[in-house]
């Protein structure tokens, strides 16, 4: 993606894993193939594989730099991590490292990392691997979680109920540095950036509001997981902790923005772009080239 600029603040990417091994019905279980075709239309193949009828998705970082912090929203899979065999998040050996420095950036030029949510690809490059440890990736940065939502995931892992023991590796690694900071899910970061709750995906999940004199986006993590979401918002992914309430707030924020001139950033949209609703028919429209 060409890095988005808002006034003085630039929004860049970093892709770990550029495609879904998960067909959309499988990821969308309230989908249905006749609800799916009958959304085609609106599709372009940013968004959806002409060749293949694949939804595309990709597992990405957001690369934000405003004035007074590099921010990493979302942190992917990581390298070296067991994930009980499943491809393609088990023991990865990704270049996600050197794709960061080849978008011109060192780990110890990050101040802050931030994860919407604590799922497995979310949370991975919060450490790597030295010797037998896990340690902080980015060095000098300090790591805001939600404290609704690392307190959800804290008990889980006590009780053994945090797939992969992700908990372990890629959370509380942080916590032992003294690098993390837990904070209220409206918490603002500077005078652009402000986290907001969006509860339902997982409890304590957060978006983050970037407004700006020229303009505005909202990086939305795993609120919609598809675009196709965006038109059906009732789909919930079979990630949704709380399903009435993921479609409670999926549908409300699409509401908000319909028509509204706010580009939209998801964890694994493969594109941002805006939502737009020709009569009164939301759907999700990239942004121009
Ligand atoms: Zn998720």
């Amino acid at each position: 993606m060409t890095p988005l600029k808002f006034a003085d603040v630039t929004v860049g990417k970093v892709i770990e894993l550029d495609r879904s091994a998960t067909p959309v019905g499988f990821m969308l279980p309230d989908a249905t193939p006749e609800r799916i075709a009958a959304q085609r239309e609106w599709l372009g193949p940013e968004l959806l594989d002409p060749a293949t009828g694949n939804h595309r998705a990709t597992i990405h970082s957001y690369i934000v730099r405003t004035p007074w912090h590099t921010i990493v929203i979302d942190t992917c899979v990581g390298n070296d991590k067991p994930r009980n065999g499943v491809q393609p998040w088990h023991m990865r050996s990704g270049p996600f490292m050197a794709d960061l420095s080849a978008s011109g950036l060192k780990p110890e030029d990050v101040d802050l990392v931030l994860c919407t949510h604590l799922h497995v690809d979310h949370v991975g490059w919060n450490t790597r691997l030295v010797g037998a440890r896990w340690v902080p990736t980015f060095p000098r940065a300090k790591y805001i979680f939600a404290r609704d939502e690392f307190e959800f995931w804290k008990k889980e892992s006590e009780a053994g109920r945090a797939e992969y023991g992700l908990i372990d590796d890629s959370v509380l690694p942080i916590v032992r540095a003294g690098v993390a900071e837990l904070v209220p899910s409206d918490y603002v970061i500077d005078d652009r950036l402000q986290l907001e709750p969006s509860p339902g995906h997982t409890p304590g999940h957060v978006n983050v509001r970037l407004r700006t004199k020229a303009g505005e986006a909202v990086f939305t993590g795993d609120m919609m997981h598809r675009p196709i979401q965006v038109a059906e918002t009732d789909w919930n992914s079979r990630f949704c902790s709380d399903g009435p309430l993921a479609r409670k707030t999926r549908r409300a924020f699409v509401e908000k923005h319909a028509d509204a001139d706010v580009t939209v950033l998801a964890a694994h949209f493969p594109v941002p772009g805006r939502i737009v609703a020709p009569g009164g028919k939301a759907r999700f429209l990239p942004l121009a080239p």
